[in-house]
């Protein structure tokens, strides 16, 4: 059987890894550091080097988190995309992106 590799692996291959950002320091003084990362498919822990993605700051609290987790046990990837908030406490809130299209 011929190897296949999706479009999604390929974009996971020209990602950096998650922890490239990392930890990351909120004007406030609040640490981000991470994730546990668990793969939607097998539920397996996804480990920090095959947890790619970026990080982009939105305000001066906020920043959003982009990843794709690639799981060495079952070969699926998992998505990861949540919004950091740091008030007094870091927070995370899932999002829901549109993954429709993809221009590069
Ligand atoms: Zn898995």
């Amino acid at each position: 059987m011929k190897p296949s590799i999706s479009l999604e692996q390929m974009e996971w291959m020209n990602s950096l890894p998650i922890r490239h950002y990392l930890p990351y320091t909120f004007d406030n003084g609040l640490e981000f550091e991470g994730f546990n990362a668990h793969c939607s498919g097998c539920e397996q822990g996804i480990e920090p080097n095959d947890l790619r993605g970026s990080l982009s700051l939105l305000n001066e609290n906020r920043c959003l988190l982009t990843a794709k987790g690639f799981c060495e046990h079952c070969n699926g990837i998992t998505c990861f995309n949540f919004i950091l908030t740091a008030d007094e406490h870091l927070h995370a809130e899932a999002v829901d992106m549109d993954v429709g299209g993809s221009v590069n």
